[in-house]
């Protein structure tokens, strides 16, 4: 079954190569220019994943992503114009999945597209028997880049992701968040000590979601973070 993107961009010569590269790809897409065509698109029909660009005449695509954040765990690109942006796009605040800087190619939106909805179909899977932990566990599963948890892989966005697969593959080693920095968002503007600091909570909150312990993912003090081997 063809996946439904929704597309919120309002230069038409950007829209038309990403509704080009999608629709080659299988991708059904729905494109609006504006923020409240996004918003009355997303109530119309429902897609599997939208694609907002940040500046739109009427408003911006972060306001479209609170809204559809506030009732929707739906997977959320966004278009950025400026790198400055990325640490709000990817923050506590509106919790996207992954972002594109213009200028980019559609084969590249694609792939992030493809891999988010790939992520996203593995968290309503369990794994099977050879692969099952016991619970409270978690398994980092490099392969398919998932991290399981008692049958069930988490929902993780990309940093995230990186994050935790960086403190699980040595465990009780502490990490500086320089070292953090350099590893999870390497090559990445605008990332401050901060950044690790928010996504750190994030996790944390995510783990707590499962039972997991609070202090799973360990800070030390003036050094940085490590994770706890499992008892
Ligand atoms: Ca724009």
């Amino acid at each position: 079954m063809r996946k439904h993107i929704l597309l919120l961009e309002d230069e038409q010569a950007i829209a038309d190569t990403l509704i080009y590269a999608l629709d080659s790809e299988g991708f059904e897409v729905r494109h609006v220019h504006l923020a409240r065509e996004a918003l009355q698109a997303w109530g119309e029909t429902a897609a599997d994943l939208a694609i907002l660009d940040v500046g739109v005449p009427d408003g911006s695509g972060f306001d479209v992503c609170r809204s559809i954040r506030r009732r929707s765990d739906m997977p959320i690109v966004f278009l950025t114009a400026r790198h400055e942006e990325i640490d709000r796009v990817l923050g506590l605040e509106l919790g996207a999945d992954d972002y594109v800087v213009k200028p980019f190619s559609p084969r590249e939106v694609v792939a992030r597209v493809r891999a988010i909805l790939r992520r996203a179909a593995g968290a309503a899977v369990v794994p099977s028997p050879s692969s099952s932990v016991p619970d409270g566990r978690l398994v980092l599963d490099e392969g398919t880049q998932r991290i399981a948890c008692g049958g069930e892989y988490l929902q993780l966005t990309r940093y995230e992701f990186q994050l935790l697969a960086t403190l699980l593959r040595r465990p009780q080693r502490i990490f500086s968040r320089a070292e953090l920095m350099a590893l999870v968002w390497d090559g990445a503007h605008e990332t401050s000590e901060r950044t690790v600091d928010a996504h750190v909570k994030l996790l944390r909150a995510k783990l707590r979601g499962r039972g997991l312990p609070a202090d799973l993912i360990q800070t030390h003090r003036h050094m940085g973070y490590s994770i706890r081997r499992p008892d």
